[in-house]
């Protein structure tokens, strides 16, 4: 564990403004960003399916009559048909990778550029990132917004920046190693990986001069923060973000790390039950659903997510008065139905998590042989457990067994298999193989 403490400092005053300040800065925001919205026809569209006269909304009230923009609308406008500026204007475009077919694109205005590099080095300063750092950066640099989303997050900050991108773990860690970094950024799982190789290469968090770790890109567990911690010798922060608003940025953590605040005076957020649509209270889980208030290329209204999360608006020690919106818990599309019962990746993981022994590298395998659903995770053993007896192996299997139980409600079958052998991605994970028929899922 770190002895490093994070000293509370905001990096814009706009953090604390007062909640009355915020909303009538949010209202007059929202009467501007209808009005660009007009812009593009599939909003003026949208629009007037929903009966809605744009010059009529005036403030926050109205929030709840604008109609509801989702991925597939991103789709159906391919590549920019979203934009709400001319094509000249464009600074930059960036992107998230379709699981199948094409890329969703995301266009920046050179203002967009300059809102967002302070939106990531919001919750970096808040998250303990200050100029003398050193930053590593194991995002991949391109499309995806991770890379050069936080590279000028960190510049921002004035930290310096190592550019490592994705992949080549062994040479990170002999950048991390040698260039002695003060913080780490990627997705979590790739941060466990990355421990991995720095243990099996005999290295220790006393070899590293990690103090800070920053993740996003991903949901993850408490369970996992603490592994990290304990592996790497850091403090481990969550930030959250997603391109389709504006990439990373959208909100991070605190030192409280009691929630991630959201930059409320940029981005409007709903959260919202996933099949009335209706706002659901603080602290419950439901659809985070966001509407940009100063983006000028590509401007979203009421975005629907599909990331289940709860929102929570009592005051923070921090002195911010943004929301905090808890770990994203799962995905409404991610969600699995085993034999009728809700499950999360995420459940699985926290499982595997409270069991010493297991790499927490695991891959959810569902089939329907029969007529019932059968669900079996391939779990990674440690190296040192996996050349052990068959008899510890089989009370290890057995206890997972039971934790996956207890946690999900559903019997799996859990394979432990060779360490290392469940594929590492230097970007999101794959945890799901769903072989069921599409209509029986
Ligand atoms: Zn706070």
């Amino acid at each position: 564990m770190t002895d490093f403490v994070v000293e509370n400092r905001l990096f814009d005053p706009a953090e604390a403004l007062p909640r009355g300040e915020l909303a009538a800065l949010q209202a007059a925001r929202l009467v501007e960003t209808v009005a660009r919205a007009q812009a593009v026809p599939f909003y003026r569209e949208a629009f007037a399916r929903a009966g809605v006269d744009p010059a009529s909304v005036r403030g926050l009230d109205d929030l709840a009559r604008l109609p509801f923009t989702v991925k597939d609308d991103m789709r159906a406008a391919y590549p920019l048909g979203l934009l709400a500026v001319p094509r000249a204007r464009i600074a930059r475009v960036h992107g998230s990778s379709g699981t199948t077919g094409l890329p969703t694109f995301v266009a920046y205005t050179r203002r967009d550029l300059d809102t967002w590099a302070g939106l990531v080095a919001r919750f970096l300063t808040a998250g303990g990132l200050r100029p003398e750092h050193l930053v590593h950066v194991a995002f991949g640099y391109g499309l995806f917004t991770g890379g050069f989303g936080l590279h000028a997050g960190i510049e921002r900050v004035g930290a310096g920046v190592v550019p490592s991108g994705g992949g080549n773990t062994p040479r990170q860690v002999l950048l991390l190693r040698d260039l002695a970094a003060d913080a780490l950024i990627c997705t979590p799982s790739y941060a466990l990986h990355l421990a991995e190789v720095v243990r099996e290469a005999g290295l220790g968090p006393s070899d590293l001069r990690l103090r800070l770790g920053h993740f996003g890109g991903e949901p993850w567990t408490e369970e996992l923060r603490q592994a990290l911690e304990r592996e790497l010798g850091i403090l481990a922060f969550n930030n959250y973000g997603l391109s389709e608003v504006i990439g990373p940025g959208v909100s991070g953590e605190c030192a409280a790390r009691r929630g991630m605040h959201v930059a409320e005076d940029h981005f409007l957020v709903e959260c919202l039950h996933p099949e009335t649509l209706r706002p659901v209270p603080d602290g419950e889980v439901g659809e985070l659903c966001f509407t940009s208030l100063t983006k000028e290329a590509m401007p979203v209204i009421r975005y629907r997510t599909r990331d289940l999360a709860a929102l929570d608006r009592s005051p923070c020690p921090c002195g911010r008065t943004g929301a905090r919106m808890g770990r994203v818990v799962g995905r409404s599309d991610d969600m699995l139905i085993i034999r009728g019962v809700n499950v999360f990746p995420s459940q699985v993981e926290e499982a595997l998590l409270r069991v010493e022994g297991t790499a927490p590298h695991y891959l959810i395998e569902v089939s329907r042989p029969g007529a019932l659903d059968e669900a079996t995770v391939k779990v990674e053993v440690r190296p040192a457990d996996f050349s052990d007896e068959m008899r510890r192996l089989v009370a290890l299997r057995d206890r997972i067994d039971r934790e996956i139980q207890a946690v999900t409600g559903v019997r799996m079958t859990v394979e432990l298999v060779a360490p290392g052998s469940i594929e590492r991605s230097a970007g999101k994970a794959t945890r799901v193989v769903d072989r069921r028929p599409p209509g029986a899922r």
